[in-house]
């Protein structure tokens, strides 16, 4: 019946078993009880019950392989068997194959004869002692103490026979197989101390290839213990129960079994629920196995891949452990040190091989826990390289024990570091660049805030550093106008992306109004990004004035061309004039028929034709001089009174009579005229600018009268020519003193436009001012001044007496003239005087004369001559005879031949066309 109820018990297990099992070969050791062995032809055992358990309940299909420890290791090596049931867990086994968690424990004894007085573990070193266990063996054979007194047996029964034979003095082998073999064989010579001698623990064995069983067993393990599988298993054969107990076949008693039969049969579906939900338990297990063995896997891989990225990083890194042990090191801490990864890996660093004094004490770790060190430092690489690099230390304690990491990132910034460099010079370059231009160089970002500004800038807006506008906008440093201007012409730049050039009138620090020429450009970036704009702005007042000034100058030089025009048609008529007359009498002339007094008139029209002729000739002359700046101002002393008095004879002299009696002439001197006031200026000069002056006054004034002098002001000489005649109309005050500019008079009273423009030019010249004054139809007054500097009235006037006739009767005068015509004019102008007249036709023959008549009292020399010109024949005439007077006939009143005569020697000089009684009053002088 109880049999019966087994098989029931038996068969619900037996069904719920999986269909498919996984087939396992298992090395176990032939005798090695009670772990396992063979009684009765079963295979039993601790080991063994194990690992029907752990079949069980993963569904293996388990096959015992028999042998020897060597055999079964080949077996596994070879991968004939799968894994072995007894490995003690050594460093060795650790390395050569995957060990299972611990399962159990073999501890030993010591097994001594009766009569041995051994104790202790350590007494037993000087006597010989017997084992079994290799591992035991080893590590006592490791112990110089122990050393030489062993014996390694094959079996644990040898052992214990070597001590009853007296082989041994004592035997070393487990514990429980001690007792085993004791009781079992009955040896009664052998005594137990009760020595626990060492403990050793055992594993599963796999090889290292296979994980997944590993895995599995370990995992089976723990369900067993969890279960209390385990301990029940344990209880069976190192418990109360003795080994024998469990092949020994002993009377049963069955009641118990009915009962228990009963309580199985009742609860036998509950049995089958909790079996189906321990399957399900199972196959959780399974699944949680697996994902532990992926997690694992992953750990794994994951392990794997820090290794190699940590590798691949160009950052230095190593990790040392307290005692300054390298665990992690990369290849690139590697290469800067010179020295192969694996050679520094769980060792000390060899601090004498390092490149670089400064690696020391960066390897150094201080600080306190986990606190953070970053700085930077220069290291020598292995090819003598200077790198910098940014370091960050860290202290971190491992999660699974309280040893301390000492971590080292180095990231080398060298490259950065010079390209920083590198840009602080390029930014530095492009500062001085901007501030080194004149104009004013902003730039705004696009919320039109300012970011940077040139030093023109600054300066103009009195900016004294860059906080005072740098990211503020033009609201918070303009008035309000100004800023809203700003902004209309940013934000257009903004919204169209255009640039856009403006000119505006500004107010500069110091107050000065400003023209600048502002060009705003946007900025954007190679995706053409806007990211603000810049501004340049050009003070263009200057240019702005240049321009005008330019303007005016061609609006002036069109006016002057059109004047010029006017001019030569004016100038046309001017010398057509005179010229007809001078033809036209001169025909006149040639008739034999004339009167004497036909004869004269017509000679005195000629001659006042020439004289006008020669007058406009001077003046262009003058103009020419002038703009040429050839202009040279001769100064002398000279008395204004006699230059008045002279000037009104000589206009005087050449008025008609008509007009005479029309306008009367008359000068004014301030003070006594007999008593000369000395003036020092260019007399020549003054003269030709009140002769101008006399002349225009007696052309505009048809009837009262033209006076002319000078007075005195406080610190002035001032001359005057006043008149009574039409006056300058205002359209026409503008104008007169400018080149060919005549008034609408023109077209009645004809004229070139010179006189004015002439004479305020040379009173320009000569340092004074001409000014004017004018009434239309009532009269004009014009006058100039000179500061008064150089006069005085103290000089008397020297009596000029002028003789109407001259007698020359023994005087012989030497005419140098290389024109017929000239030299018979003044053969006639000193016919009545008596003298006798040479004539000489060029400067050498001049000179030959005076070489060869010392008769010769006075010399009038022409100046330009053929063969040799005056200048030339005065100085050789002046070698030979030093006293001879020589008078100079140039051809125009220019200054410039004037003093060219002088100075190579003539005492004189008359201006063509001569005047006959000019003429006779110099050589009365000289003579
Ligand atoms: P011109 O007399 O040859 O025309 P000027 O340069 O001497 O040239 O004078 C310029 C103009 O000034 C004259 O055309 C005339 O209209 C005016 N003018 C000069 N002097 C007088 C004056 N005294 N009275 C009236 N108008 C004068």
């Amino acid at each position: 019946m109880h049999r019966f109820l087994l098989f029931i018990v038996f068969f619900a297990t037996l069904s719920f078993a999986q269909a498919e099992k996984q087939k396992l070969k298992v090395g176990i050791r032939t005798n090695y009880p009670p772990y396992e062995f063979t009684s009765n032809e079963r295979i039993i055992g601790f080991n063994i019950d194990i690992l029907h358990q752990l079949s069980d309940l993963f569904s293996y299909d388990l096959k015992f392989v028999k042998g020897d420890k060597e055999t079964l290791y080949q077996m596994l090596d070879s991968g004939q068997i799968d894994f072995i049931s007894f490995c003690f867990q050594s460093q060795e086994n650790k390395a050569a194959y995957n060990l299972s968690i611990p399962y159990n424990m073999v501890s030993f004894g010591i097994y001594i004869p009766y009569q041995s007085s051994i104790k202790n573990p350590e007494d037993i070193m000087p006597y010989k002692v017997s084992l079994q266990n290799e591992l035991l063996y080893e590590m006592m054979g490791n112990n110089k103490k122990f050393a030489g007194h062993l014996v390694l047996r094959r079996s644990q029964n040898q052992c214990l026979q070597d001590v009853i034979n007296g082989d041994a003095d004592a035997a070393i082998i487990s514990s429980l197989s001690g007792k085993y073999l004791i009781e079992r064989n009955n040896y009664k010579m052998i005594k137990v101390p009760p020595i626990n001698f060492k403990n050793l623990q055992y594993s599963f064995a796999f090889s290292k290839t296979n994980d997944s069983l590993l895995v599995q067993f370990n995992e089976g393990l723990n369900i067993l213990r969890e279960t209390g599988t385990y301990n029940r298993i344990y209880q069976k054969w190192f418990g109360e129960v003795h080994p024998n107990q469990i092949t020994e076949k002993k009377p049963i008693v069955y009641w118990p079994y009915y009962v228990l039969a009963l309580i199985i049969a009742v609860l036998l579906f509950l049995l089958i629920n909790q079996r189906r939900k321990y399957l399900d338990l199972k196959q959780m297990k399974s699944k949680e196995i697996d994902i532990r063995h992926n997690a694992e896997r992953t750990l794994y891989d994951y392990q794997l891949l820090v290794e190699g990225m940590v590798d691949t990083l160009p950052h230095l890194i190593i990790a040392q452990d307290e005692n300054k042990k390298v665990k992690l090191v990369n290849n690139a801490f590697a290469q800067l040190i010179g020295q192969p990864k694996d050679e520094i890996l769980n060792k000390k660093l060899d601090t004498n091989a390092l490149p670089d004094k400064n690696l020391i004490s960066l390897l150094e770790h201080k600080g306190g826990e986990q606190k953070n060190q970053n700085y930077q430092i220069k290291l020598v690489d292995t090819n003598s390289r200077m790198r910098t690099f940014d370091i960050s230390k860290r202290k971190i304690k491992k999660a699974t024990n309280k040893e301390t990491i000492n971590f080292l990132v180095g990231i080398d910034i060298t490259e950065r570091e010079q390209k920083d460099e590198e840009l602080k010079k390029e930014k530095a370059l492009l500062t001085s660049l901007i501030n080194s231009i004149p104009d004013l160089i902003f730039y705004k970002d696009r919320t039109l805030k300012y970011v940077g500004a040139n030093n023109a800038f600054k300066k103009f807006n009195g900016f004294k550093s860059e906080k005072d506008f740098i990211g503020k906008s033009d609201a918070t440093l303009f008035d309000k106008k100004k800023a809203k201007d700003f902004k209309r012409t940013d934000q257009q730049i903004l919204n169209t992306k255009e640039r856009l050039e403006l000119s505006v009138w500004e107010t500069d620090n110091d107050g000065n109004r400003v023209l600048y020429d502002t060009l705003k450009v946007p900025i954007v970036d190679q995706n053409g990004e806007l990211l603000g704009i810049v501004g340049i702005s050009r003070d263009i007042t200057q240019q702005a004035d240049i321009q005008r000034q330019l303007q005016k100058a061609k609006t002036k030089a069109e006016d002057s061309d059109k004047l010029k025009t006017i001019f030569l048609t004016n100038l046309s008529h001017e010398i057509r004039t005179p010229l007809n007359s001078i033809i036209g009498f001169s025909d006149l002339l040639t008739d034999p028929d004339l009167t004497d007094d036909q004869r004269e008139e017509f000679t005195e029209l000629i001659n006042k034709s020439g004289a006008s002729l020669l007058a406009l000739v001077d003046d262009i002359m003058d103009l020419s001089k002038i703009e040429a700046n050839q202009i040279q101002i001769n100064k002398n002393k000279f008395n204004i009174n006699q230059v008045l008095i002279d000037l009104h004879a000589s206009i005087e002299e050449n008025r008609d009579a008509v007009h005479k009696h029309a306008v009367s002439l008359e000068y004014y001197i301030p003070g006594n005229e007999d008593e000369a006031l000395y003036f020092n200026h260019d007399d020549f000069r003054i003269k030709q600018v009140l002769s101008n002056l006399i002349k225009n006054a007696l052309k505009y004034t048809s009837k009262g009268e033209v006076k002319f002098g000078y007075r005195f002001t406080e610190n002035e000489i001032v001359f005057f020519v006043k008149d009574t005649g039409l006056g300058i109309s205002e359209e026409d005050k503008k104008h007169i003193f400018e080149n060919y500019n005549s008034g609408k008079s023109i077209e009645q009273f004809g004229g070139s436009g010179l006189g004015l423009s002439i004479s305020k030019k040379l009173v320009d010249i000569l340092g004074g001012k001409i000014a004017f004054t004018t009434d239309e139809l009532k009269g004009s007054e014009f006058f100039f001044s000179f500061p008064l500097k150089d006069h005085s009235t103290s000089q008397p006037v020297p009596s000029t007496e002028l003789a109407e006739t001259y007698d020359w009767s023994d005087i012989q005068i030497l005419v140098a003239e290389d024109e017929q015509n000239n030299f018979f004019f003044i053969k006639e102008a000193l016919k009545k005087t008596g003298a006798k007249i040479i004539w000489a036709e060029d400067g050498l023959r001049a000179v030959e004369e005076v070489e060869s008549n010392p008769k010769i009292d006075l010399v009038l020399m022409d100046i330009k001559m053929p063969n040799l010109d005056g200048y030339e024949a005065t100085k050789q005439i002046k070698q030979i005879r030093k006293d001879l007077p020589i008078i100079a006939q140039t051809a125009y009143a220019m200054s410039d031949e004037k003093d060219l005569s002088l100075q190579a020697g003539c005492d004189e000089y008359l201006t063509k066309p001569i005047r006959p009684k000019k003429l006779l009053r110099k050589i009365n002088k000289l003579l």
